[in-house]
């Protein structure tokens, strides 16, 4: 390899000084069992549909077998927690198997949950089957609503047992172990290059955006110091871009430490994410976050800057300039809300412009709070308006997405009323026919999202040995676009057993 590795193979936890990686090796399920593997992205890395179902698939990717000629490794990184520096950090349970070059795209194949390595802390290094499942499922929903993500490749049950709680009582509750392969360009996070810089290894920083720039972004050119500055506004840009997606599909992603932030824009570490079902700028589906709501819906633009910024600090040693830094962090909430106000126009069906806009934008986003309102269903249904429906017509067409529709009278179906009449007027001026409008507003406003209850009932039933659920989700959301009449059960409000979140993070 061209980059310092640790020369020791051993699993031990330490910390580990002068070094990128470390060799490791998965540890050895003892009676692995695929669940589910991913067909797409099986042959974007180049492998065959009919091997998916054969020993070797198994024996790999659940690290029982270590492929001819590679060297698994855990690659060393630190980052800040919910605002914290907290030293070196990863990759507790996620060991790279190796990379693949295919169709002129490298993509590195990651197992997470394969056991200990120097970096587990005081961690075990597995994962359980119901946060793999999670893991796996959103991934793949997220790719198919457009938004940039790791891939899974494959959902395999480890044979292993798993602790994560003990019950009231004092006995300990095992858990079925699990392992998931996930697929990125690489798994290089923010986290990466802090953790050099931290340590003041200031060689192998250097070394290691050379390395990262000239593998994964071949087309920055220029003197070193441009290229460092380029590679920042790349990485800016891709998360700006890849926030904007969140904040359009209604997803939080929960923990947004500064080593869960990928360099390619891409969205990682599916732990404690969720969707937004009532439209609420400030909920977080991380109950360790509840006090502060540091990473909310309304504030991963904001909490995004904060990340860049450290990953701007990180970068500093080799540039020896702040300003130029400093202008991309800057523009970044300034190109957000440029683009977020277009997005969420989008949203509404509104593809040209006016000086009304703002006000609707602005409206829209405090009336759905009035009441609890399903924002999925009401975007989804916001479509069906028509140019010439009455505010009764139009309103009638969104009422579905109500949690109370007994609560909107007087004050609140007001406001409803005030903001359709505005909306309605303003719809006239599209120059797009109804269809036409409604065709868009869907490939913008997806039809069906993992909402928490939905992964929590393919837990269920997997935990109980019945896959077929993990499978049914899987392939309703590879068309989170399309009307799907045989599922529409799956287009509704969180049912009442699910308000307090289920799911969680390890
Ligand atoms: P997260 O907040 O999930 O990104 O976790 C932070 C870090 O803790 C990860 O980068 C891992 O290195 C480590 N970690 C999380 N869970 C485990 C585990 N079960 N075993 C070992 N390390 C873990
Ligand atoms: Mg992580
Ligand atoms: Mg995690």
């Amino acid at each position: 390899a061209e980059l310092p590795a640790d020369p020791e193979l051993k699993n031990e936890i330490r910390q580990v000084k002068n070094t990128l990686f470390s060799y490791v090796n998965p540890a050895k399920p003892s009676n692995p069992e695929l669940i589910h593997a991913s067909e797409e992205v099986v042959a974007l890395v180049g492998i065959s549909k009919e091997e998916i179902h054969s020993d070797e698939f198994l024996n790999v990717f659940s690290g029982k077998d270590i492929l001819p000629k590679t060297q698994p490794y855990a690659m060393c990184y630190a980052g800040h927690q919910f605002g914290n520096w907290a030293g070196q950090l990863g990759d507790g349970r996620a060991i790279n198997l190796t990379e693949v070059e295919n169709n002129n795209q490298f993509y590195t194949l990651q197992l997470k949950g394969a056991g200990k390595t120097p970096y587990s802390r005081t961690a075990d290094g597995l994962a359980v089957l119901r946060s793999s499942i999670r893991e796996y499922l959103c991934a793949e929903a997220m790719h198919y609503l457009g938004v940039p993500t790791t891939r899974s490749l494959s959902l395999i049950l480890s044979g292993d047992q798993v602790l994560r709680d003990i019950l009231y009582n004092g006995n300990p509750a095992y858990e079925k172990g699990a392992v998931v392969c996930r697929v990125a360009p690489s798994f290089i996070r923010f986290g990466s290059f802090e953790m050099l810089t931290a340590r003041n290894e200031l060689k192998n920083l250097k070394q290691f955006v050379e390395y990262t720039i000239k593998h994964y972004f071949p087309e920055i050119k220029g003197k070193p110091k441009e290229q460092y500055i380029q590679f920042f506004q790349k990485v800016t840009d891709t998360t700006r871009g890849m926030i904007l997606h969140w904040q359009r599909v209604g997803f939080v992603h929960g923990v947004m430490n500064t080593d869960n932030m990928s360099i390619h824009g891409i969205t990682i570490d599916y732990g404690p994410y969720g969707w937004l079902e009532n439209y609420d700028p400030d909920w977080t589906p991380n109950t360790t976050d509840s006090q502060n709501r540091r990473y909310r819906f309304g504030n991963q633009p904001q909490v995004a800057q904060w990340n860049l910024f450290q990953l701007a600090n990180a970068l500093y040693p080799l540039v020896n300039e702040a300003a130029p830094l400093e202008k991309i962090l800057d523009s970044f909430i300034i190109d957000f809300e440029e683009d977020y106000k277009i997005m969420f126009l989008n949203k509404l069906g509104i593809f040209t412009s006016s000086d009304t806009d703002d006000k609707i934008v602005k409206g829209l986003e405090e009336i759905l709070q009035l009441s609890e309102t399903d924002m999925t269903i009401f975007f989804r249904n916001l479509s069906q308006i028509k140019k010439e429906d009455s505010v009764e017509q139009a309103f009638e067409k969104i009422e579905y997405a109500f949690y109370f529709p007994m609560e909107i009278k007087d004050k609140i179906l007001d406001a409803w009323q005030k903001w359709l009449s505005v909306y309605l007027k303003r719809l006239k001026i599209e120059t797009l026919s109804d269809e036409e409008r409604a065709l868009k507003m869907n490939q913008i406003n997806p039809k069906y999202v993992l909402r928490n209850y939905m992964a929590q009932l393919a837990i269920d039933a997997a935990d109980k040995g019945d896959y077929s659920l993990v499978d049914e989700l899987f392939h309703l959301l590879k068309n989170p676009y399309d009307e799907q009449p045989e599922s529409e059960k799956w287009f509704a409000k969180r049912p009442d057993w699910a308000r307090t979140k289920v799911g969680c993070s390890m």
